[in-house]
């Protein structure tokens, strides 16, 4: 197949994430990627700004991950999970336990993908309190702009405006939605942002089986930052009322934000955390929900006598070895040192942006950097430009950001990601 032909296929077979069938986006035909640059099949180079949605840090084929998932695949590729176990799984585990997770968050439950993981979490807030004899407690509560996956249930809690509310009303079930915090992280804290919350868990407590958030940063939901204190409030509202507490952690988990977890930038913990995205080093899809003792035990004791799920793929051998591998990798290096190096440089570089009339906000943390419009943009405009200034930059909504490869991205890099993104956004702005 010669590329067009190869393009022309795709246009009229494949749909990519959220593409129209009699309307196709274009598609840029990859034919290799490493570190920090992808090749297309035109020979041209791109500076990856978005570690393929939050999963990718070490670099595309990193020498280190490709020869753990390769012999991984050499001697067991793949086993069922039911009555079978195996070293990769445990060992994963164990070091998701020692070194990522919070203490005593220790019962762990393997999926395939984010979304998986959130409908496991969602499941076992729901069984644990009937466990409790406490039926009828099977809605959540949440906040605006958050997301959670596209799953049914994951969608449900995702932001009723901008997700699939509106398109699937009367089959979604209904969850309730407090406003966004409104306390920015960084910003002074006022313990009135935590009224609505405490209102609407008032009023709904009798439904109510917990609160779901993304902790502090809400990926793609809004790319907002928001202040630690409003988590401490959720835990103690959830010990008032009884119910569980959830972190997804899926976007924030491994680093990118400058901690391992979101939940070490407050005092208190979740009752459930679900990770994934970077947890393979951007090699294969995996996730988990973890939960305490305590939590797992009660769920097991009620009428099932178990938690009631069991992916088909679960705890993939080659997906928990590269995982394994890529958080060793993590933690053999000072990720926090360069976490808050491209910080302050994304800091330095898109601020300036601020001046044009069309930015209304420049935010960062960690390793990521949003510039948020007045207006959303039009994306099939500003693509090919930044493909034309060699960068890989793909915005949504109003928000153009870049979350580069944080272990991997050079300076030079980055300046040219920075550089390449002002060049286009200042040119649209005349
Ligand atoms: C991406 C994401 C999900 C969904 O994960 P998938 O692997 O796409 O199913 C869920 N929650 C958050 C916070 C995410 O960023």
């Amino acid at each position: 197949m010669t590329t067009d032909e190869l393009l022309e296929w795709d246009q009229t077979h494949l749909w990519h994430p959220y593409t129209s069938t009699t309307h196709p986006q274009q598609t840029y035909p990859v034919a290799s990627a490493k570190g920090c640059v992808i090749t297309l099949e035109d020979g041209r180079e791109l500076i990856d700004g978005m570690s393929s949605w939050w999963c990718a840090i070490h670099g595309y084929s990193h020498p280190i991950l490709t020869s753990a998932i390769t012999e991984q695949a050499d001697h067991l590729a793949h086993i069922m999970f039911g009555g079978l176990t195996h070293r990769p799984a445990v060992e994963l585990g164990k070091l998701l336990v020692e070194r990522i997770l919070p203490e005593g968050m220790d019962r762990l439950f393997y999926s395939d993908s984010g979304s998986v993981s959130v409908e496991v979490a969602l499941k076992m807030a729901i069984q644990y309190q009937l466990a409790h004899g406490r039926r009828g407690h099977t809605h959540f509560a949440t906040i605006s702009r958050g997301y959670h996956g596209d799953t049914w249930h994951a969608m449900s809690v995702c932001d009723p405006v901008t997700s699939m509310h509106s398109l699937f009303s009367g089959t979604l079930p209904a969850h309730y939605f407090a406003p966004q915090p409104r306390c920015a992280f960084g910003a002074e804290w006022d313990p009135d942002d935590l009224r609505p919350m405490r209102e609407l868990v008032a009023v709904h407590r009798d439904e109510l089986a917990g609160i779901i958030v993304e902790p502090i940063v809400q990926g793609a939901g809004g790319m907002y930052f928001y202040h630690p204190m409003y988590l401490e409030g959720l835990r103690a509202l959830c010990d008032e009322y009884d119910l569980l507490l959830i972190f997804d952690e899926i976007a924030t988990g491994f680093g990118r934000i400058g901690e391992l977890l979101a939940t070490y930038f407050t005092d208190i913990k979740p009752d459930i955390i679900t990770i994934g995205k970077a947890m393979t080093g951007g090699y294969m899809t995996l996730a988990c929900t973890v939960t305490t003792q305590e939590i797992a035990d009660t769920i097991c004791s009620g009428e099932a006598g178990c938690f009631m799920h069991g992916p088909t793929f679960m705890a993939n051998p080659m997906a928990c070895a590269v995982s394994k591998a890529s958080i060793e990798l993590l933690l053999s290096q000072d990720w926090r040192g360069r976490v808050r190096h491209i910080e302050q440089k994304l800091r330095d570089g898109l601020t300036p942006l601020q001046e044009l009339s069309g930015v209304r906000e420049v935010r960062c943390l960690g390793a990521i950097g949003v510039v948020e419009m007045k207006e959303p943009v039009d994306m099939e405009r500003l693509i090919p430009d930044f493909v034309e200034e060699g960068i890989w930059v793909r915005p949504f909504g109003r928000l153009v950001y870049l979350e580069p490869q944080f272990m991997a991205i050079t300076d030079d890099q980055l300046d040219r990601l920075i550089d390449g993104l002002s060049h286009v956004l200042r040119a649209h702005d005349r």
